[in-house]
């Protein structure tokens, strides 16, 4: 899914002008979940990365398979969020207030969703960023989840 992704957006890569590397580690990638759920959780976290990376984005995407599931590690070199929004963000429409970031559109929705996804097959996401470093997303999916 992840490779289909990438793959699905060459074109606004290099419209951006943005460098994305790839690294899978491990034989066994598979977690379970709703596909199409997945798709849209990485490709609102890649989306993220290319908007707020300014000039040509640097982004790497490593996938890394550990005991009871996937690590999936998204990283650009952007402008960063600043630590007391570490948990905000993840609140529905909500938009960091500083920096440049209401000249770039966006709803302050789709990480909200994108952490509704990850609770739903009862993973985690993890955020680590310094405002003007770059940011990295970590999501962790189990290879099965619980109905409860
Ligand atoms: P949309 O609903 O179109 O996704 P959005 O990108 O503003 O709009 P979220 O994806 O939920 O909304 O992100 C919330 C906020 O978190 C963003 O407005 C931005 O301030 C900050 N943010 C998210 N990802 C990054 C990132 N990779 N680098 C820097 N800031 C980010
Ligand atoms: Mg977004």
């Amino acid at each position: 899914v992840v490779a289909q992704v990438l793959a699905s957006m060459k074109l606004v890569f290099e419209k951006k002008r943005a460098s994305v590397t790839f690294h899978a580690e491990g034989d066994d990638f598979r977690a379970r979940g709703g596909k199409a759920h997945i798709v849209n959780l990485f490709y609102n976290l890649l989306d993220n990365a290319l908007k707020y990376s300014p000039g040509e984005p640097e982004i790497s995407v490593r996938l890394k398979c550990v005991k009871d599931g996937v690590l999936l590690n998204i990283r650009d070199k952007g402008i960063g969020i600043p630590p007391e929004f570490h948990k905000k963000v993840f609140e529905k429409f909500f938009r960091v207030p500083s920096g440049n970031v209401h000249n770039i559109k966006g709803h302050g929705l789709g990480l909200n969703y994108v952490a509704g996804v990850v609770k739903s097959h009862g993973g985690t996401i993890r955020l680590d960023s310094q405002p003007g470093k770059g940011s990295t997303f970590i999501v962790y999916l189990p290879k099965h989840y619980e109905k409860n």
